[in-house]
């Protein structure tokens, strides 16, 4: 039937679809997708929350990852959108309307305050900053209009852990919803909807990803409801993945325990080691004794992720750029989670009233990377030998000057 070159170029031989059984999540593209009747094709879009209608709404590969995760969260329905910053704002688009009002801690990623306070606050949305440290005494913040409160524990930059159930406990008496940034901690290490939380989001560029090279979030809920209006808004927005990048997630999955594992195993011994220099005023990780929440970190969490920061003392921040352009491992980027070390250098002191407890000083966070620990031990003792030699003239010259 079919005679012309132009049409072959369209539709090669037909072959046998018997089943090609490779242990890797099969990468099924579309943006069109066909029916086999009529009735098929004009009942689509009541496939949107489950199945095939269109290629934005899902594939055959972002479904079996969205599973995945949802199943790893204890939840029972996940979705996946272009990053976790989209996550963060189709959470509280899909939850907010105008005339509402969204609580968020001091120590929420800092361009999701940016996002709630610049963009939904214009749309009628009003915002109201909380210190990361009030737990249950939020619940003289809560008032009827609150439609959401967000959550992120540990907080960025100085990692206070939070008292999420009592949050939530507060929360849904005034019948507002929780929200938690989890990237920290993720599913392995922390189970926000476990504890009582209504959407456990988490950045999958970090840990999940695992290697610098993958954009991706998700959203995890119990209620059957609440992700439909997720999935509506997210349609709205026009929020799709590719499958690609989903593909590339679920291998990042399959290794992330032990990634995550041997790089805390690292973080511990930098840590020790870190804890031993006079450069170093303060750690600020969960697993010290003296840090906001440590009680509940040990309570809630099964673990702590490699990710942290410590505050120089004040006398070195002139000698920062020199000792981090000697860094050959540890190298300066803003990300975190996966197998490179990384340092950022934020100053968390800008537009927070609640850290009266932290010394002042230079923050650096680090994220431990896969290399191997002495050489990561290495790069740092190398690295800081200016400050050394500071500490050592310092010392000198106020010997001198005591003389
Ligand atoms: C990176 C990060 C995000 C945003 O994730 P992107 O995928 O980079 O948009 C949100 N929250 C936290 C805590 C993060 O570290």
């Amino acid at each position: 039937m079919t005679k012309s070159d132009d049409t072959f170029h369209i539709h090669p031989p037909e072959r046998s679809r018997q089943p090609f059984q490779a242990v890797a999540m099969p990468v099924e593209r579309a943006s069109t997708i066909v029916f086999d009747d009529l009735e098929a094709f004009e009942t689509r879009a009541e496939r949107v929350y489950d199945g095939f209608s269109y290629g934005l709404y899902g594939t055959p590969t972002s479904r079996l990852l969205e599973d995945h995760i949802a199943q790893l969260e204890g939840a029972a329905r996940a979705l996946v959108v272009p990053s976790g910053m989209a996550a963060m704002t189709l959470a509280t688009m899909a939850v907010c309307r105008s005339g509402d009002r969204i609580l968020m801690p001091e120590t929420l990623y800092g361009p999701a305050r940016d996002m709630i306070l610049r963009f939904l606050g214009p749309l009628g949305i009003a915002a109201q900053s909380y210190d990361p440290r009030l737990d249950a005494g939020i619940a003289e913040l809560l008032d009827e209009r609150t439609r959401l409160v967000w959550v992120e524990s540990p907080g960025s930059a100085t990692f206070e852990v939070q008292d999420v159930p009592a949050i939530v406990a507060a929360a849904h008496k005034v019948g507002a919803l929780v929200a938690a940034d989890n990237t920290w901690a993720s599913h392995l290490l922390f189970k926000p909807l476990a504890h009582g939380v209504d959407i456990s989001m988490q950045a999958l560029s970090k840990h999940a990803g695992g290697h610098g090279d993958l954009l991706m979030g998700s959203l995890a809920v119990r209620d059957e409801g609440l992700f439909r209006r997720l999935k509506d808004s997210a349609r709205f927005l026009g929020y799709g993945v590719s499958p690609e990048d989903c593909a590339l997630c679920e291998r990042g999955l399959m290794t992330m325990p032990v990634r995550m594992r041997h790089a805390a195993a690292s973080a511990t011994e930098i840590l020790a080691w870190l804890s031993q220099r006079p450069e170093i005023a303060r750690i600020l990780h969960p697993a010290m004794p003296d840090h906001p929440g440590h009680v509940v970190w040990e309570r809630d969490f099964s673990g702590a992720a490699a990710v942290f920061s410590v505050v120089l003392r004040p006398e070195l921040a002139p000698l920062q750029n020199e000792v981090l352009r000697r860094m050959r491992l540890f190298r300066l980027g803003a990300s975190w989670g996966g197998v490179h070390s990384l340092i950022a250098v934020n100053d968390p002191r800008k537009g927070r009233t609640s850290l009266d407890w932290l010394p002042s000083g230079p923050v650096w966070r680090l994220s431990i990377g896969l290399e191997a620990l002495e050489d990561l031990i290495g790069d740092l003792e190398q690295a800081f030998v200016p400050f050394a030699e500071f500490a050592t003239a310092s010392k000198a010259v106020g010997r001198t000057a005591a003389e």
